[in-house]
């Protein structure tokens, strides 16, 4: 019985490369490559050659006006000529090694032709004649490897559509929702994604296929949210009275925006169900206290608290932030890092287990089968875009389904929002600390750099500190770690003696980074020259001037992020942004950074200037990327998605119902996998 499970191997003319190849696309079964839609179609319809391009594959349509004439080029080589009046143009046509064709071009005759179009010469390099009456012709065209060409996959695609068509019965999308957003079924959306018959039914095909990616994927995080819901999460029953009298002890009041996601936080903590909470404040608007308040929560319900940071250097600034607003002999802060070694490792998971440690910090290094904890309340995660919708998932398993509350600097247009984070609750931190002077900054070009290298002499002279980022250099850390080494010994001399210079870069041990972090926090050295590896979160209030050199190799958001590196004390700070960017879109990310220090107007800037693809390609975006469907472009279907799924969870026992057989084993991974938190 033939199957849609059925492996690609069982197609004629795949052997064990070709299923190599398709593998490496993601295409193991008949169904994998009954969905592995085309990226766009050839118009094989006609056009006229005034909107055609050079170099165009199109089919001209007209009246022949010469007799076609074959001439020799050689053995067994051909061209057939002829002239093809379109409208008001003619163009030449030429035919290769295809003399019989002669007998059906004749002068008054109309005759389709589909080629390649030469601009300058007005020609037509011709690949075929086309049935007359057949307009609307779309071939389509399938992204490929070097391995596979798309033809191939086009003809298996093809030869699986033949075999294998009539098994697509099962319907992913409801009735009703199909009915109501006049989609075509499932059958019909895979034959109409491959084989169009116009271009009109291309479009309504794939406005069906982009529902149901859109629809499938919402449906996935309304089952995550319901089952999270309904999880037995844990009530973590704080101590109001110590937490408040905590708060009275920080070294500066909470800012409104502090005041009330902290409430939001440990109200969602308090209750007998599981949270997943997200934390979205821009750089400098105070997350890491809020993060530990949750977590002293945590302590006075008795429970243990967890942060995990995506580096080193992070996870050993928040244990240093975080154990300075703690008395040790109330609350223990211990470090597990992968540099731990392995004695002090063992004595950590020991008294972890024993309920003697109170809050773990860490990088990846926290999450192995290992690490048990005493009674987990609370595991936060920082810079939540570094990680993945997998491990925020992976991090559950820590302990018995802890609350979860990610926190994350990089703002995401509130048009993403829907996409990237749908399965969360948010808490959004929309206000600086009181004080805080915004970040003058500035764009010159290179040759104007002598003066903002000035400026920041004037700076450290005035006892102040600064970095000075240098880019990565076409993806080579080899380069880019030789680039920042040379900007560092050109500093060094030109401050020399009397301000000193550091170098961190991406080559260093976390040891050596740390050792250097911890120097020019201690102001041993005055400027700290620097690859991204200062990006997020590292915090020296007493530097006050950024220099980004290339700066326009960096995209808005991390320029937003390099940038919030200073301003962190109470001076004004000053960011130059060294560049000469070659193209419209260069200037324009140059002067959007100049204009706002709003992390959401950048992020949304960012977004119109690189385009949908951009962004969502962008994989630190923690948007997830869609095959077929266009998040921003079709966000209203994303919402209309989004509502329907939300209906459908709300019924109980949605998922025994008839109808919704396809679209449960859909999801039936996504399901299990959070049944096992139970
Ligand atoms: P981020 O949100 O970027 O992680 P941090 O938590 O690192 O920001 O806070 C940035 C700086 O602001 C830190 O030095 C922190 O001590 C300080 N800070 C946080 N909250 C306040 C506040 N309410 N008033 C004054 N300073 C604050
Ligand atoms: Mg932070």
């Amino acid at each position: 019985m033939p199957s849609l499970l059925d492996s690609i191997s069982e197609l004629s003319g795949v052997g064990p490369k070709r299923e190599q190849a398709l593998n490496k696309l993601g295409v193991f079964t008949i169904d994998d490559l009954l969905t592995y839609y085309p990226r766009r179609y050839n118009d094989l319809a006609q056009k006229l050659p005034s909107e055609t391009l050079d170099g165009e594959k199109v089919t001209f349509k007209g009246l022949v006006t010469s007799p076609p004439v074959v001439s020799r080029l050689g053995f067994k080589k051909t061209r057939l000529n002829f002239r093809l009046t379109v409208s008001h143009d003619t163009i030449q046509i030429s035919f290769f090694n295809q003399p019989w064709l002669s007998k059906n071009i004749v002068v008054g005759e109309e005759v389709a032709i589909y080629g390649t179009y030469n601009k300058a010469h007005q020609s037509l390099s011709a690949i075929k004649m086309m049935p007359k009456n057949n307009e609307n012709e779309l071939e389509a065209i399938y992204p490929s490897s070097k391995e596979i060409k798309a033809g191939t996959i086009k003809d298996l695609i093809f030869q699986a559509l033949g075999k294998y068509g009539d098994l697509l019965t099962q319907e992913i999308i409801p009735s009703d929702i199909r009915r109501r957003y006049r989609l075509m079924n499932y059958h019909d959306t895979v034959f109409g994604m491959h084989a169009p018959e116009n271009e009109f039914l291309a479009g309504e095909a794939r406005r069906t296929a982009s529902f149901m990616e859109f629809f499938v994927f919402q449906m996935r995080l309304q089952v995550i949210k319901q089952m999270d819901r309904h999880n037995q999460g844990r009530s973590v029953n704080f101590d109001n009275q110590q937490l408040k009298s905590f708060i009275k002890v920080l070294p500066f009041e909470l800012t409104a925006a502090q005041k009330k996601v902290v409430n939001e936080i440990v109200r969602d903590m308090r209750r007998p169900v599981h949270m997943n909470r997200l934390l979205q404040g821009d750089v400098g608007s105070g997350k890491t206290v809020v993060a530990a308040l949750a977590m002293y929560a945590a302590i006075t319900a008795g429970m243990q608290a967890t942060l995990m940071a995506p580096t080193e250097i992070l996870a050993q600034q928040h244990a240093r932030t975080i154990g300075n607003y703690f008395d040790p002999s109330e609350v223990r802060v211990e470090i597990l890092t992968g540099t731990t070694k392995a004695a002090a490792r063992r004595q950590i998971l020991a008294d972890l287990a024993e309920g003697d440690i109170d809050i773990l910090i860490g990088t990846h290094a926290l999450i192995q089968p290992d690490i048990a904890f005493h009674n987990l309340g609370l595991a936060v995660i920082d810079e939540q875009h570094r990680f993945g919708v997998q491990q925020r998932a992976t991090l559950r398993k820590v302990g018995v389904n802890p609350d979860i509350l990610a926190m994350t600097a990089t703002p995401i247009p509130r048009t993403l929002a829907i996409t990237a984070y749908g399965e969360m609750d948010v808490s959004i931190i929309d206000q600086l600390p009181a004080g805080r002077k915004k970040i003058k900054t500035y764009w010159l070009r290179h040759n104007k750099i002598a003066k903002a290298i000035q400026f920041v002499k004037e700076q450290l002279a005035s006892g102040a500190q600064a970095y000075v980022v240098t880019p990565l250099i076409e993806e080579s850390e080899t380069l880019d770690v030789q680039n920042a080494q040379a900007v560092y010994e050109e500093l060094s001399t030109y401050f020399a003696p009397k301000f000193n210079v550091g170098l961190l870069h991406g080559r260093l041990s976390n040891d050596e980074k740390d050792t250097v972090m911890t120097a020019f926090k201690a102001n041993e050295f005055q400027v700290l020259v620097a690859t991204t590896v200062i990006e997020v979160g590292v915090d020296v209030p007493n530097a006050t001037v950024m220099l980004i050199l290339d700066a326009d190799r960096f995209g808005l958001s991390q320029l937003h992020q390099l940038r919030g590196r200073v301003g962190r004390g109470e001076r004004q700070a000053y960011t130059f942004l060294v560049s000469d960017p070659k193209t419209q879109y260069g200037i324009d990310r140059m002067e959007a950074m100049v204009e706002t220090t709003d992390g959401f107007v950048l992020a949304q800037k960012d977004l119109e200037l690189r385009g949908a693809g951009d962004v969502l390609g962008n994989r630190q975006s923690g948007v997830p990327e869609f095959r077929v469907g266009d998040p921003i472009a079709d966000l209203a279907m994303m919402n209309v998605a989004q509502e329907e799924a939300i209906e459908i969870v709300s019924q109980p026992d949605w998922d025994k119902s008839p109808e919704m057989v396809g679209l449960a084993e859909m999801l039936s991974e996504t399901m299990n996998r959070y049944r096992n938190f139970d």
